[in-house]
């Protein structure tokens, strides 16, 4: 595909990925935080890190998983995106390692296929410790996390409400750390600013978003994430940044993009069955941050038809 081509389609997905119809009103301040760092669709540039960066063969880590405080469960934004973008990276050889923690083990398990899936530990010193282990055993080309807590200049994690969630959430923020620290690139997504990678935009996010400078708890440093990330892509949800990406690399390889409405319904479907539930409305339905069902496949179909057409 042409570069021109391509930045056009990259523009549209772009578009459709950045709907703010979960009605948070930050997702625009968000997004152009992060365009102004690559001067480049997001996704886009998302995708073609991704693809300069690995080989056939290489190994990537997807670190997803959020729970939601009151059910201690993981919510619907996240394992989907990182199902279909897992999905896509196989085709083209690429080995993959899902990375979550106990209380979003089975949700994110259910996305992963046959993927394996660590439980990251909330101990900080083997949280540490295992970072390290990790890379060892396999040596990952690219980190990419999507809709994962990040901790604040506390090291405490929050909820978008400004609730203290650092008890249930395993420290992953040491697995971006250690990448950053031996040269390793790392592509975050996220809707809030409070998840791992919205560090690049700290700034933004302290300004704009609610509890964004000022938490619920004592520790009052605000939900703000202060580990960055060298590409942020900033979605209206996290899942439709990971398809954009997904659909952005499918165009990049020359990969027929399959994910629709209709996929997007099956998995879903896995993602409740597995105990998953809506960040919003905190029921066991296939809503994703507050969208129905319906406007979410619109979006999930849209990016399919601007990948295919
Ligand atoms: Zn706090």
């Amino acid at each position: 595909m042409k570069e021109e081509e391509l930045h056009r389609k990259g523009y549209m997905i772009d578009e459709a990925v950045s709907l703010d119809l979960p009605l948070r009103r930050v997702v625009q301040k968000l997004y152009e935080a992060a365009v102004a760092k690559v001067n480049k669709p997001l996704c886009l540039a998302a995708a073609e890190k991704i693809a300069e960066k690995t080989r056939k063969g290489d190994t990537i880590f997807i670190i997803t998983g959020f729970p939601v405080v009151s059910k201690d469960v993981c919510e619907t934004d996240g394992p989907p995106g990182a199902a279909v973008l897992a999905k896509t990276l196989m085709s083209i050889g690429i080995k993959l390692v899902m990375v979550t923690d106990e209380l979003c083990f089975d949700v994110v398990s259910a996305g992963a296929l046959k993927i394996p899936v660590v439980k990251y530990p909330v101990d900080n010193e083997t949280a540490k410790e295992t970072a390290e282990e990790l890379f060892s055993a396999h040596s990952p080309s690219v980190l990419v996390s999507i809709e994962r807590p990040g901790w604040n200049e506390k090291q405490e994690y929050h909820t978008m409400s400004g609730v203290n969630i650092s008890n249930m959430v395993g420290k992953t923020d040491h697995l971006f750390g250690y990448a950053r620290k031996i040269g390793v690139t790392t592509i975050a997504m996220g809707d809030g600013g409070n998840e791992l990678g919205c560090g690049s935009i700290i700034e933004t996010v302290r300004k704009h978003v609610p509890y964004g400078a000022k938490c619920q708890c004592p520790c009052g440093k605000g939900i703000a994430a202060t580990t960055p990330s060298d590409v942020l892509v900033v979605g209206g949800t996290s899942n439709w940044g990971a398809y954009g990406i997904a659909a952005c690399l499918s165009l990049l390889k020359d990969l027929n993009y399959r994910h629709n409405g209709k996929s997007e319904s099956r998995l879903l479907s896995y993602i409740i069955n597995a105990g998953g539930v809506d960040s919003v409305t905190k029921d066991s339905q296939p809503f994703v941050d507050g969208v129905p069902t319906p406007i979410n496949k619109l979006v999930v179909d849209l990016i399919w038809s601007i990948t295919n057409a």
